[in-house]
């Protein structure tokens, strides 16, 4: 049984515009969270991508022992509250209230991150005297019995929507989340096809970067890492970007027990590209529990693949990145041209 009413009462219908931070989950689920939003006639705002400003704010107002990657959120929070947000055409959009989910697992061995479970608390609490607005859902099927989609309806049904209407909006973002997987999943499929149908001389050098979307794709985390891929003349592809569920099922060749369902993907997704990259790029925000125990583990048990690990921390930032991918780059080069004798 859900321990949540999925009918609530609409106590949330004078919300009509909702801003949703740029960061943590959303790089995984924006389109899904987005389509729902609008398909029950909200107008959705999101803020700027990151820079070092929105690092500052959020750190300013963040505990110490947070990671990289939630004080960043945090100013991506304060953006919002601060009337920083864009609409869908871009005009700067106050909003009504944030929204800021509680996912915590989809299921056994699908965990998300503590952190994600704990999201719309640890903002509240933060920014308690900014009173601020947040609408959640609650993801949790192991303790509490919900699923994503139920607590999607019950978060429309506050807002206003009947559950029929509340359920189409979540098929309707649905659909929409597994065409942007696909169509990611595919662009990256034809790269690599693009790639090795080229004459071995010609073939760029192609690397992987495994990271958590909200780093690997964030500019003012992943971003540097991956300009200096390119700029040292390399293609670069993303763990993120592979298929999730043919990624999941792969990651139980590497574990039978690790909890968490991005780092089950991540390694997924290395299994998989392994024979079709030359090298591999995993990267995290310091300090991350999942990824300090998943990426040691890979450094340990993967073989035969080049493999730098770079932990980007709030206080050096992604200084001295350069230096290490070109002499990563230089390395592959060499072995390239079979320099280097590896098992
Ligand atoms: S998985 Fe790591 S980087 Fe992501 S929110 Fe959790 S601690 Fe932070």
């Amino acid at each position: 049984m859900p321990k949540i009413d999925l009918h609530p009462r609409a106590d949330a219908t004078d919300v009509l515009t909702i801003g949703i931070p740029r960061g943590l989950l959303y790089y995984r689920y924006h389109v899904l969270w987005r389509t729902f939003f609008e398909r029950l006639g909200k107008t959705v705002v999101v803020d700027a991508p990151s820079t070092r400003a929105t690092f500052t704010a959020g750190d300013a107002a963040s505990v110490d022992e947070c990671c990289l990657a939630s004080k960043l959120y945090m100013g991506h929070v304060l953006a919002l509250i601060d009337g920083q947000g864009l609409d869908a055409t871009g005009a700067p959009t106050p909003i009504d209230a944030l929204f800021i989910p509680s996912v915590g697992n989809l299921g056994t061995l699908k965990h998300f991150c503590t952190k994600f479970q704990a999201l719309p608390d640890l903002v509240a609490n933060s920014l308690v005297e900014r009173r601020p607005r947040i609408l959640s859902c609650l993801a949790d099927s192991l303790d509490a019995g919900v699923s994503m989609r139920d607590g999607f309806i019950a978060l429309g049904c506050r807002l206003g929507a009947r559950p029929k209407e509340a359920k189409a909006a979540f098929r309707a973002a649905e659909r929409e989340q597994a065409r942007a997987e696909e169509a990611l999943a595919h662009a990256q499929q034809e790269l690599l096809a693009s790639i090795e149908r080229l004459p071995a001389a010609e073939r760029p050098l192609t690397i992987l970067i495994a990271a958590h979307p909200y780093v690997a794709h964030d500019p003012f985390v992943g971003g540097a890492v991956e300009d200096a891929l390119r700029a040292a003349g390399a293609e670069v592809i993303f763990a993120d970007e592979f298929d999730h569920e043919r990624a999941y099922k792969k990651s139980f060749e590497f574990s039978a027990t690790l909890p968490w369902i991005v780092n089950r993907e991540i390694v997924g997704a290395i299994l998989a590209l392994h024979d079709h990259v030359d090298g591999i790029v995993i990267m995290s925000a310091f300090p991350c529990g999942p990824d300090s125990m998943t990426d040691d583990a890979i450094q340990r048990c993967i073989h035969g693949k080049p493999i730098l690990a770079l932990t980007v921390d709030a206080q050096s930032g992604t200084a001295g990145v350069e230096t290490r991918i070109e002499s990563f780059v230089d390395i592959l080069r060499y072995q390239h041209k079979g320099g280097y004798l590896h098992a």
